[in-house]
């Protein structure tokens, strides 16, 4: 029976960076994959995601383009090229992924794992041993019961449609649902997007989202809040119509649903081991990613949380460097930021003005909308949204918000800035680049 030092389930962004930095300390390292190497991220996640909002930018562009000289033909947008083109860089990634397991002296065994005891994962009839195993199986799109849901489509399938439809409903007022609305509207589909409260994008600074509403609606999005769809019809021409809570009606080519997703943890075997579930379904464990069995770890959107690319890397690393270096295991989740590639971006790191009023005593807010000068001659009626929160007891910035291009590119650097404990008298001092939008983070003067 061939035994490993750590056995990581699940070969996406958590579980190959553990696989990879155990390895590079010395441990005999074995992942189990199933589906594709790079996880959600790399293959229906992320990265295509990202290529596709690339790919929808480029109708504003072409638009802009026209009063700042260029003489264009109405553009053709062809998505089979689109989509063949992004399965071949992911192909391509897939093979970037394989080499780096390879090259770090991590063995990938194919097919589903699944766990006989606490110490071995068959694999078909090949049964491992590890003194030390990870879960980072990660998560999976998650349809809520409607009568005909078997008719709708999530992220998973989205990224690989035979052809464009004309009309698409998107279910759900999250990240994926936000962001596919803007990207199919880009791509000229002619978008609903339904969200079941009264402003999507739950959590977010309140502004924040009331821009965004309103700025993707001004650009051609049919947003509804207080709506859901309550029933799902398949008519001889394949067409969908809904049926919504309000009583409206719905007809449309294309439904996908973006209301969350749950740990892929079904026939994982989890009732062999001492591995227990949180009321919400992820799997426990506490800040060095131990679960209640020892010896089994778990991390990245199998145990709920941020479910962010980047904080399943830094907590793989973070369990490697414990396990096979002298690492303190731990992960500093103050100040994640986050962006939401709609259209417009929004990104945030930090409290909002929501969050904050409850967590300091005093808090100041400071905010500036604006044209940005790009659109001063494209003419296109987009405008551009910052707001910065300062705890007034230590002046210290606590939270930066936007709404507006290239958002996510922008918050970065500022992240770096406050989790530095960066105060407002030095985002004062900082000299700004003219002219941009960033500079107006560090040329607001007076509170709100
Ligand atoms: P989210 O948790 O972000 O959003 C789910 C949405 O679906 C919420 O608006 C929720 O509403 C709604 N919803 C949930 N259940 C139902 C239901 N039964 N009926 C109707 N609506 C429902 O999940 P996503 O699927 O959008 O994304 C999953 C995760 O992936 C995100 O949380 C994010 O962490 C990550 N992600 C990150 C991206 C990025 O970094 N740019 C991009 C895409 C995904 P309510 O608010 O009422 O709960």
């Amino acid at each position: 029976m061939e035994k490993f030092d750590l056995l990581v389930v699940g070969a996406g962004s958590g579980g190959v960076r553990a696989a990879r930095i155990a390895a590079s300390h010395g441990a005999r390292v074995g992942i189990i994959e199933e589906r594709f190497l790079g996880g959600t991220c790399v293959n229906v996640g992320c990265v295509p995601k990202k290529l596709f909002s690339y790919a929808a930018h480029y109708a504003s562009d072409f638009e802009d383009a026209r009063n700042y000289g260029w003489q264009l033909q109405p553009a053709d947008f062809d998505w089979p090229t689109l989509r063949d083109n992004k399965n071949a860089e992911i192909a391509r990634l897939n093979g970037i992924y394989g080499g780096l397991l390879e090259r770090a002296g991590v063995s990938l065994i194919e097919g589903h794992g699944e766990f006989r005891d606490s110490r071995h994962v068959a694999v078909g009839n090949t049964v491992y041993e590890a003194d030390n195993i990870l879960i980072a199986v990660g998560g999976w799109p998650h349809f809520p019961d409607v009568p005909g849901i078997e008719h709708a489509i999530s992220s998973n399938e989205i990224f690989y449609l035979d052809k464009l439809p004309k009309r698409a409903v998107v279910v759900g007022g999250g990240y994926i649902a936000t962001e596919f609305a803007s990207i199919l509207h880009g791509l000229g589909v002619s978008v609903t997007q339904l969200y079941r409260r009264d402003l999507f994008l739950r959590g977010f600074d309140q502004e924040v989202r009331e821009v965004l509403a309103e700025e993707m609606r001004k650009s051609g999005v049919d947003i509804r809040f207080n709506e859901d769809c309550v029933s799902i019809v398949k008519n001889a021409d394949k067409t969908l119509a809904l049926t919504l809570k309000s009583g409206a009606t719905l007809a449309t080519d294309l439904l996908l649903y973006a209301t969350g997703r749950r740990p892929l943890i079904e026939n994982l075997g989890l009732e062999n081991t001492a591995v227990n579930l949180t009321d919400s379904g992820t799997v426990a464990v506490n800040e060095l990613f131990e679960t209640d069995d020892p010896g089994i770890f778990a991390l990245g959107d199998v145990t709920g949380g941020y479910e962010l690319t980047p904080v399943a890397l830094a907590e793989g690393h973070a369990l490697a460097d414990r396990l096979f270096s002298n690492g303190s295991g731990l992960v500093d989740y103050d100040f994640v930021p986050t962006a939401i590639f709609s259209h417009p971006n929004v990104a945030t790191v930090g409290f909002s003005e929501e969050e904050a009023r409850e967590r300091f005593k005093n808090i100041k807010v400071f905010k500036s909308g604006f044209k940005h000068l790009r659109h001063t001659l494209s003419g296109r009626d987009a405008r551009t949204f910052m707001k910065l929160i300062v705890n007034a007891a230590d002046d210290r910035v606590v939270g930066a918000h936007m709404v507006g291009d290239d958002a996510g590119e922008l918050i970065q650097g500022l992240a770096i800035a406050i989790k530095a404990g960066a105060t407002k008298a030095v985002f004062d001092s900082t000299i700004g680049i003219h002219p941009s939008a960033a500079e107006e983070f560090v040329t607001m003067r007076s509170a709100v």
